[in-house]
């Protein structure tokens, strides 16, 4: 079923490279729990470094656990890589590709479809993350992210699309102290619809989340989610902050 059948909103906390310690993780676990029991309408995901996946706690959680980065390769001689079946046996149900501080490291679209195919294969909610680097007059932009859309979900099977959201992330408001306007984000998650729908068929694409992030916080996310009409958000530095989070999906949930 898809996920925006279920819940209204999905918020996702991509804690990146963060915190240091166990001790931290269970802090920020402990605190982000509270809020997230008392919502109604919202999905939350958790993606902290795999090695704190333990500290999310053991069986059902108020929360999904997600990853940031998944191998293209299903097992063997690679090391450093984890599989998209070892997350889904960890618990994982959702799995961040082609982020752009990923794409910086040399993550091709190529890359991206064959993360979102061994996803697919494992069962894991591909959040596919496609933004432009920067807006030019001549609306350029569009391009960029028609093709990234494109190249990166190839191959994605229409039954599969279910298994799918999209994470609208402009390059130049990620990690910024400005997030974009909600009238932008709006016109752009339009593009983003049309695009998909173009590529799959507009009845295997209504229902495929489509987030918006960059520089997400408790004072611009209500306006960002209700005048934009995104599906939900994409949040970094905020999430492992668990005021400024739950602040976050306590604004979203009571739109
Ligand atoms: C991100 O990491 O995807 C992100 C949107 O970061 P930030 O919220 O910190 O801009």
């Amino acid at each position: 079923m898809p996920i925006t059948k279920r819940y209204k909103k999905i918020i996702i906390g991509n804690w990146k490279e963060n915190p240091n310690t166990h001790e931290a993780a269970k802090h920020i676990v402990q605190g982000v729990k509270r809020a997230v029991v008392k919502l109604t309408k919202t999905v939350v995901v958790l993606c902290p470094p795999l090695i704190y996946l333990s500290d999310l706690g053991k069986g059902e959680q108020p929360f999904s656990r997600g990853a940031q980065d998944v191998s293209i390769f299903d097992s063997g001689s690679h090391t450093g890589e984890v599989s998209a079946q070892m997350l889904r046996d960890g618990g994982v149900e959702f799995c961040i590709v082609g982020h752009s501080e990923r794409r910086k490291m040399g993550e091709t679209d190529e890359m991206v479809s064959k993360k979102v195919g061994t996803l697919h294969q494992a069962g894991v909610t591909a959040v596919v993350c496609v933004g432009e680097e920067v807006r030019d007059p001549a609306g350029a932009y569009l391009d960029t992210l028609k093709n990234q859309i494109k190249n990166s979900l190839a191959g994605v099977e229409k039954k599969n699309t279910s298994l799918l959201v999209i994470a609208y992330e402009p390059v130049w408001a990620i990690g910024a102290t400005v997030a974009m306007s909600p009238t932008d984000v709006h016109e752009t998650g339009l593009f983003v619809k049309k695009t998909l729908a173009d590529f799959f068929g507009h009845e295997y694409v209504a229902k495929v989340p489509v987030l918006y992030g960059g520089s997400v916080t408790f004072r611009n996310a209500g306006e960002i989610v209700r005048d934009g009409h995104v599906d939900g958000l994409l949040v970094g530095r905020e999430s492992v902050n668990p005021q400024g989070f739950n602040e976050i999906l306590r604004v979203v949930d009571s739109i």
